[in-house]
């Protein structure tokens, strides 16, 4: 088995996820790039030539993708020390009386259940790490705090599915710290970066809004877990 750190990052095709994964093999490190869309992966991975990043196919809304993901990592791999929750998608900006359920159950299936999906899949490979990390990419949009605090830009946004799908990762983020003391377990908070999810309207670039995801994919075992994170420091819930 290989003495370099395996990290999988999943939506590693573009945006935040493909600068973690560029970041993450700079420092030796194999990562396996996370992509749905075999095409859009294999044309990720041709732009990091001298690294070593394996493409993965893992779409986090398939019960049988996922399953066959972490099948090949154990086949190729034997294990993964961190897991990088990235996957995520905006589903639009609705109001609470413009959401229905459906739209609801389509964000949450990317965003909520598919870093279950994914956590549960990997945590047999990820338990024979001898420091396994997991990172939920959550958002600032997700924090209840900054959200209800009328001196935070985010108090205007209005939006029921993207938010509250954030907020609910948080809470699955610390349920899975307090299930696995031996593991760290954090949120990140990205802050508002330009990519394809905001039509490249963030005011941030994509090595800011890699920043907390790459501290805490670095973290040794003394560091945090159960805590939500930015670029500069701790988010309030
Ligand atoms: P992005 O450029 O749109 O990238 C999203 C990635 O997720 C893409 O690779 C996309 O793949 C992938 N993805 C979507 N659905 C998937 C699925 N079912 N299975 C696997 N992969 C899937 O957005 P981003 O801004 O980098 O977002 C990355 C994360 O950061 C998200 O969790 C987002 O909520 C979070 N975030 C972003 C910001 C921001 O300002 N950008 C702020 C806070 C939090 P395809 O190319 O195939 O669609």
């Amino acid at each position: 088995m290989t003495e370099r750190t395996i990290a999988l990052v999943t939506g590693a095709n573009k945006g935040i996820g493909f600068e973690v994964t560029r970041r993450l093999a700079e420092l030796g490190w194999t990562v396996l790039l996370g992509a749905r869309d075999a095409e859009r992966g294999a044309a990720a991975a041709a732009l990091l030539p001298d690294l070593d990043v394996a493409v993965l196919d893992i779409d986090v809304t398939s019960d049988k993708s996922v399953a066959a993901a972490a099948e090949r990592v154990e086949a190729d791999h034997g294990r993964v020390d961190v897991l990088i929750n990235n996957a995520g998608i905006g589903g639009g900006w609705g109001s609470a009386l413009e959401v229905g359920a459906a739209e609801l159950l389509a964000t949450y299936d990317t965003n909520v259940f598919g870093p279950v999906r994914v956590t549960r899949a990997f945590l047999p490979l990820l338990r024979r790490s001898t420091a396994p990390r997991v990172v939920m990419v959550s958002s600032g949009m997700g924090s209840l705090a900054i959200t209800t605090d009328p001196a935070r830009i985010e108090s205007t946004l209005v939006g029921l599915h993207y938010p509250s799908s954030k907020t609910a990762l948080n809470m699955i983020t610390t349920q899975y710290a307090k299930a696995l003391p031996e593991f760290r377990v954090n949120a990140a908070d990205p802050g508002y970066t330009a990519t394809d999810l905001n039509g490249n309207s963030g005011h941030q670039n994509t090595v800011e809004g890699s920043d907390a995801i790459v501290t805490l994919a670095t973290i040794g075992q003394d560091g945090p877990t159960g805590g939500f994170f930015d670029r500069v420091g701790p988010v309030p819930w």
